[in-house]
């Protein structure tokens, strides 16, 4: 006999258990969760069962404070022990780049209620009596780190879910999976068939086999991860306080202490991929043989830090599977493509995210979103490129760097390059430095690296900001040519097109042979997408969206498709390359090589005309991102050798220069443009975002509108505004830095840097809506320093838009 539920979890440790949890929270309690085993017998029982709030990301290091908060009440509201001990921890910093990572992190904690503090050499020797501090330079404390019994918080958690009515199955594998054509998915298992509405992949490093039942690939990888638990040291006895966590991560490790010993665990460089040929079915509640080569460097040097270590035994070794996604985070959120299918797995630090994601998964199901923008663990952030060879490279890579700085301008080499647009081989040639985006190799800035350049840093670098200067200079003065391969593109055509996407964005539609931004929002009318939208025909339209966006607005384009058949939905990403030409000089450059009359009168701003150049025909668009007069050029990938060839000649009378994303990034900071997912995403409405003339309140049915109609009636909370520092200080002010006035936090700051244009360090800050007013002074913390600011007027350059008009 067939059984029946609204969501199957597949996968017993502490994600799956968290997921089902939170869903009975939400009144979901008609939940089953389906373990192949024992509950935590994947990665979960072995795990050192830290539990930091530390983050370089801002929804990771929010997921991770939930998580703290929720395992310090969860044991009394469950009745179940779960072994927690929040005992505070060390970070060790031996740079003065470390204690910059330090003095941004803190800045974020900060604004997320956490008290982190920077600790000097003496203050950390207080905290952490055994320490040695040659070559230290100081330390960051998390208060709220701490250690849990993993496998009884696994247990306290399904307990918590099956008080609350769901079922937690054990010794049942998830053997096949299918949808029905109504849209309930068929599970069968050994031991029966189900069917369900929604299905939970939370199989952990298993995830990947799981979606191979659906003949999908999911880019995951198992590393071996080794620590090791010592005997009892004398030091230890006696002591009243556990000691706190100490973490080296210029060297590499965790060290804590686990009842009268220590556990040490290494990240060394010889990252160890498994499984590459498949996982064994049997393997469930077991360890690989120890391989402690690989960490004698590194246990040395902590014997060193810590000698209480260096004097006892060694009792046992755990080698366990984590599973590794390309860039570490987790997979939270809906299955690219498939209806009522969602991602908790891949987890590298599942026992510290598990509350926080089993929270968010449960507001997708149940809500359709989190509360908090979680896109940096969406899954659909990798796409098709994303292949087994890919991942591993990345992973491994990844694993070697787990305790590296998150350097803000670090473009790691693995893997690369891999998605290339025709002229790569060119713009390398002309010096041209790469970062990826979406797997799309796009330029930065181009020139020789400075002789001089420091190593990676927080604050300005030498290498890239002289040439950077150069380059916005030239496209303010001049003109400059950039080459922005993989933009997400759409065409969207047919007798219900209009209607289709009136009702999906809050903005009024352009007329044919027009452009204009258009924003796409959820139910809570917070902004989810944002698209340049360019109306070709009264019933065709063509829409670009952020590189990185492909799968995340594919799904929403698909998912609001009308039943009739009257749109017609087509991905043409690959097919279409991008040139953004614009400068002063942008018209002169491009009237040499099309005959297109490109008058203001003809080829007005916000115009979108098919044109030739050469024997290529393109579309020009009457737009950009950096405040110019200027074309973006969307031409058949084939053509754009020939095209960028025609305008470097024409350019060269012009004095045409390439420019890079970072160039872009100061000259859109000058006109507070707002980008996807620093400034957009959805903690923040379009209102908020100070979007208001991209909202059309007028127009009568339109996702979104009834919070966004609450949102304008109590007037917005927040109010996205430029700043402007008053000291150009050797950095700018980096995300989510807190900004205040009159002693109180104000607000957060988005993005920071340096505006070419104005001579000054810029940022774009969402701040309460009473400190938004132009002229308000501000204080802002960046990298620990205290600086002041004062609120700008938007645009802080040419305020009446007269340059993109000229
Ligand atoms: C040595 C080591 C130390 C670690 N230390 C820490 C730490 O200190 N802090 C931290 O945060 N993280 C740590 N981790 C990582 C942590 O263990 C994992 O991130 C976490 O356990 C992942 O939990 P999970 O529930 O996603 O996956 P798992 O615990 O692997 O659970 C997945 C479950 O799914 C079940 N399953 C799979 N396929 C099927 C199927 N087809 N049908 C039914 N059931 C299925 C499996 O049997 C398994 O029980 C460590 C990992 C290792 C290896």
């Amino acid at each position: 006999m067939t059984e029946h539920v609204r969501v199957v979890v597949i996968g017993g440790g502490v994600v799956g258990c968290s997921c089902l949890y939170h869903l009975a929270r939400l009144g979901w309690t008609d939940a089953l969760l389906l373990e192949q085993d024992e509950l935590t017998s994947g990665s979960t029982w072995h795990a050192a069962g830290n539990v930091p709030t530390f983050s370089t990301g801002w929804g990771t290091m929010r997921l991770q404070h939930y998580s703290t908060q929720l395992y310090a009440r969860l044991a009394e509201e469950v009745d179940y022990p779960i072994g927690y001990h929040v005992t505070g921890s060390v970070r060790l910093s031996h740079t003065e780049a470390r204690l910059d990572e330090y003095r941004w992190a803190l800045g974020m904690a900060r604004a997320n209620g956490i008290a982190y503090e920077l600790l000097d050499p003496a203050e950390l020797q207080r905290r952490y009596p055994f320490v040695e501090l040659d070559g230290l330079n100081g330390a960051l404390w998390d208060p709220l780190d701490g250690d849990i019994d993993p496998a009884q918080l696994t247990q306290a958690l399904a307990k918590g879910a099956r008080d609350r009515g769901a079922v937690v199955r054990r010794f049942t594998r998830v053997t096949g999976l299918r949808q029905a054509a109504g849209g309930e998915w068929q599970v069968s298992t050994d031991k029966g068939e189900i069917v369900a509405e929604v299905v939970v992949n939370a199989a952990g490093y298993r995830a990947g086999e799981v979606m191979r039942l659906l003949g999908q690939d999911l880019p995951t990888v198992a590393m071996s991860h080794q620590y090791l638990v010592t005997e009892d040291a004398p030091e230890l006895a006696g002591r009243e306080m556990r000691l706190p966590l100490l973490r080296d991560p210029d060297v590499s490790y965790y060290l804590r202490q686990e009842r009268g010993g220590f556990i040490l665990g290494p990240y060394e460089w010889q990252a160890t991929p498994m499984w590459l040929d498949g996982i064994p079915d049997d393997f469930a509640h077991k360890l690989w043989n120890d391989d402690l080569e690989r960490l004698e460097s590194y246990i040395e040097a902590a014997c060193a830090r810590v000698p209480p270590l260096g004097r006892v035994g060694v009792r046992r070794v755990v080698n366990g599977p984590i599973p590794y996604a390309p860039d570490g985070l987790p997979y939270i959120g809906p299955a690219h493509g498939l209806r009522g299918f969602f991602h908790c797995n891949t987890f590298s630090f599942g026992i510290a995210q598990a509350g926080g994601a089993g929270k968010a998964l449960a507001e997708y199901v149940v809500e359709g979103a989190p509360e908090w923008d979680l896109w940096s663990c969406d899954p659909r952030r990798y796409t098709g490129y994303a292949t087994k060879s890919f991942t591993v490279a990345k992973a491994t890579e990844l694993y070697q760097n787990e305790y590296a700085p998150a350097f803000p301008h670090e473009e790691r080499p693995a893997a690369r390059p891999l998605r290339t647009s025709p002229l790569y081989d060119r713009l390398t040639a002309r010096g041209g430095h790469f970062g990826t985006r979406g797997g799309w190799e796009r330029p930065l800035w181009f020139g020789t690296a400075h002789p001089d350049a420091p190593a990676l840093s927080f604050r300005r670098r030498r290498d890239w900001f002289e040439p950077m200067c150069e380059e916005a200079r030239a496209v303010r003065r001049d003109v400059g040519l950039l080459d922005l391969p993989g933009f997400t593109k759409f065409e969207i055509a047919g007798p219900g097109a209009a209607a289709y996407l009136d009702r999906l964005v809050c903005s009024r539609l352009p007329r044919p042979g027009r452009v204009g931004l258009a924003y796409a929002l959820d139910a809570r009318g917070r902004v989810v997408s944002e698209f340049t939208l360019t109306r070709l025909a009264e019933d065709r339209f063509y829409a670009c969206s952020a590189a990185a966006a492909e799968w995340h607005d594919a799904d929403l384009l698909r998912a609001a498709l009308p039943a009739d058949g009257s749109v017609r939905l087509e991905e043409v990403s690959a097919r279409l390359g991008t040139l953004v030409l614009a400068g002063p000089r942008a018209r002169d450059v491009l009237a040499a090589v099309t005959e297109a009359d490109l008058s203001n009168a003809a080829f007005p701003w916000l115009a979108a005309r098919e044109i030739a150049v050469g024997a290529a025909r393109l579309l020009a668009l009457r737009i950009n991102y950096v405040g110019e007069l200027g074309w973006e050029l969307h031409a058949p990938v084939e053509y754009l050798p020939a095209i960028e060839a025609m305008l470097r000649e024409a350019g060269a009378a012009h004095g045409l220069r390439d420019f890079g994303l970072y160039a872009v990034d100061s000259l859109r900071l000058d006109k507070a443009y707002p980008g996807w997912k620093t400034e957009l995403e959805i903690g923040f409405t379009p209102l908020e975002a100070s979007l208001d003339r991209f909202v059309d309140r007028a127009k009568p049915g339109f996702v979104g509108r009834d919070a966004i109609l609450a949102d304008a009636a109590r007037g917005p909370s927040q109010r996205l505004v430029p700043l402007v520092l008053d000291e150009a200080g050797d950095a700018d002010a980096p995300a989510c830095a807190s900004v205040f006035a009159a002693g109180a936090r104000v607000g957060i700051v988005t993005s920071g840097g340096w505006s070419v244009t104005l001579g000054r360090s810029i940022a774009l800050a969402y701040l309460r809506a009473d400190c938004a007013r132009p002229g308000m002074a501000v204080q802002l913390v960046v990298l620990g320093e205290r600086r002041g600011a004062a609120v700008g007027q938007a645009p802080l350059f040419d305020p009446d838009n007269l340059r993109p008009r000229a």
